[in-house]
C-alpha cells in the first residue's frame, strides 16, 4: 500500500524558516514564534481570533492582510498547488481551544495526505467546565476522520509528572500567600499565560497584582482593565518575568523586606546540591539525577521559595487520556528539549492503530459539515488575497470519504518547548 502524507513546502505549524505556502501559528510564545518577525512576508498567517487580536502588539508593523483568523470548531478550506505535481489540492483545516495559554490552538488537518493532529502546548484537563466545547470539537470531528499522525506536546510525556487541576494549584498558591502575612510575593510567569491564577489570587485576597509594562499592555488587550497595575504602593504581590526569578534575588530582596517567591510550574524544577555554598544555591531545570531532586507538589524548596504544580501543559495522565481518545495511526513528540525526551510513543504505541468506528458513525460520514472557503488567488505565488474575519461560510461541503488506510503523513517537526 502506498505510503501517504504531506508533502514538504505545503504548510507549516510554528515553523517560519522553510519555505509553505500556508503558514500556521498556534500561540504566541516566544519558542514557537522563533523566526517570525515584523517584517515577515513569505505567505500568509493563519491562527485563532485571540492571537490575531494580540499579535501587532508582538509584531509591530507587520502586514496585517498577511494574518487570517481561522474560527475555533469550523473547517476552513484552502485550496494549495502540490509541489511536486503541481496539480491543485485542497487542505482543510479546523482549529480547536488548546487551553494553553491565551489564543493557543490545535490544528487538525485533513486532505489527500489523510488526517493529521497538531496539538501545540496544550492541557487536556478532564474536569474542567471550559475544556468541555474543546473536548466536544475534536469528538465531533473524529467521528469522520481518524488520525493519521497526532503531533503531540509530549512536554510531560513521563509518568513521574502528575499534577493537579489548575484551579487546586491556584488554590494552593493562595494558601500560601495567606500563611505568610506581611509578606511581599513574587510569582514567576511568562510574557503570556497564567492569567487565570493571577485573576484568582486577586479575587481570593481582594488585590491588585504588579506587572512590568508590557504585561499591564497585554493584561488591557486580554480585557482586563481593573485588576492588574504597575504601581508598586497598591500591592504586594508582584507577577515577574519567570527569567528575572531566582533564589539570589530572593536572597536580595529579604535584605530589604521579608519576600517569598512562588513559582507556577510542572517543570522539573531542582535544586542543585550546592554543598555548602548555599549563596549559590540556584534553581534549574537539568536532566541529572543523583545530586538533584524532582520537585512535585507544592513544596518549599528554599526558605523564601515554594513551586506550585500549576502548569499550561498536560501531566501525563492527561495526555494518556488525550491519545486514547484520539486514537492515532502513529504519533510523535513535538518538544525534542524536554529535561525527560522520551518519544510518546514509547509509552502509548499500544494506543495507536485504527481508531474502531461505530456503525451509527459510519452513517455519520454522509451528514453535511459546514466549511468555510478560504478565497486566495494563489497560496503558492507570492501574493495572496485571503478574506480575513469578516469571512462567511460560503460553501457547504459534503465529507464523503472515510480515509481507513493505514498510512503516514508527514509535517515539519517542531522544536518548540515552554
Ligand atoms: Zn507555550
Amino acid at each position: 500500500m502506498k505510503e501517504r502524507k504531506m508533502e514538504n513546502g505545503l504548510v507549516s505549524v510554528d515553523k517560519w524558516s522553510e519555505k509553505s505556502q500556508a503558514y500556521f501559528l498556534t500561540h504566541l510564545h516566544a519558542d514557537h514564534t522563533q523566526g517570525l518577525t515584523s517584517t515577515w512576508s513569505k505567505g500568509p498567517l493563519f491562527c485563532s481570533q485571540l492571537t490575531a487580536h494580540l499579535f501587532p502588539s508582538r509584531f509591530p508593523g507587520f502586514n496585517l492582510s498577511l494574518l487570517t483568523v481561522l474560527d475555533t470548531g469550523l473547517w476552513h478550506s484552502m485550496r494549495l498547488v502540490s509541489p511536486s505535481s503541481g496539480s491543485q489540492t485542497t487542505l482543510q483545516v479546523m482549529p480547536i481551544d488548546a487551553h494553553h495559554c491565551p489564543g493557543a490552538v490545535m490544528f487538525l488537518f485533513r486532505g489527500d495526505f489523510g488526517c493529521l493532529l497538531f496539538t501545540g502546548d496544550f492541557r487536556w484537563e478532564a474536569e474542567c467546565e471550559s475544556a468541555k466545547t474543546a473536548r466536544e470539537m475534536l469528538v465531533d470531528a473524529l467521528k469522520d476522520n481518524a488520525v493519521d499522525v497526532l503531533y503531540l506536546d509530549n512536554t510531560y510525556c513521563n509518568p513521574a509528572f502528575e499534577f493537579p487541576p489548575r484551579l487546586v494549584a491556584a488554590r494552593q498558591v493562595v494558601d500560601i500567600i495567606d500563611s505568610h502575612p506581611g509578606f511581599d510575593i513574587i510569582i514567576g510567569i511568562d510574557s503570556l499565560g497564567k492569567e487565570d491564577l493571577l485573576v484568582h489570587i486577586s479575587d481570593m485576597l481582594e488585590t491588585k497584582i504588579w506587572v512590568w509594562p508590557e504585561r499591564l499592555q497585554t493584561m488591557h488587550l486580554l480585557g482586563f482593565h481593573d485588576i492588574f497595575t504597575t504601581r508598586t504602593s497598591l500591592t504586594s504581590v508582584r507577577a515577574v518575568p519567570r527569567y528575572s526569578f531566582s533564589i539570589d534575588t530572593l536572597n536580595q530582596l529579604n535584605t530589604m523586606h521579608p519576600t517569598i517567591g512562588i513559582m507556577p510550574s510542572g517543570l522539573p524544577w531542582m535544586v542543585k546540591s550546592t554543598k555548602g555554598n548555599s549563596n549559590k544555591s540556584q534553581l534549574s531545570t537539568g536532566t541529572e539525577t543523583g545530586t538533584e531532586k524532582i520537585v512535585r507538589g507544592v513544596e518549599r524548596c528554599h526558605e523564601y521559595m515554594y513551586i506550585v504544580p500549576y502548569s499550561d501543559h498536560s501531566c501525563f495522565s492527561e495526555i494518556k487520556e488525550f491519545v486514547e481518545l484520539v486514537r492515532p495511526t502513529s504519533m510523535k513528540g513535538i518538544v525534542s528539549s524536554s529535561s525527560s525526551y522520551v518519544e510518546p510513543f514509547y509509552y502509548f504505541g499500544g494506543l495507536c492503530g485504527e481508531r474502531p468506528i461505530s456503525q451509527n458513525e459510519h452513517e455519520n460520514k454522509e451528514r453535511d459539515e459546514r466549511v468555510i472557503d478560504i478565497q486566495t488567488k494563489s497560496f503558492c505565488g507570492i501574493h495572496n488575497t485571503i478574506q480575513s474575519r469578516s469571512m462567511k461560510p460560503v460553501g457547504v461541503s459534503r465529507v464523503t470519504a472515510l480515509r481507513r488506510v493505514s498510512r503516514g503523513s508527514k509535517l515539519a517537526e517542531n522544536d518548540s518547548s515552554d
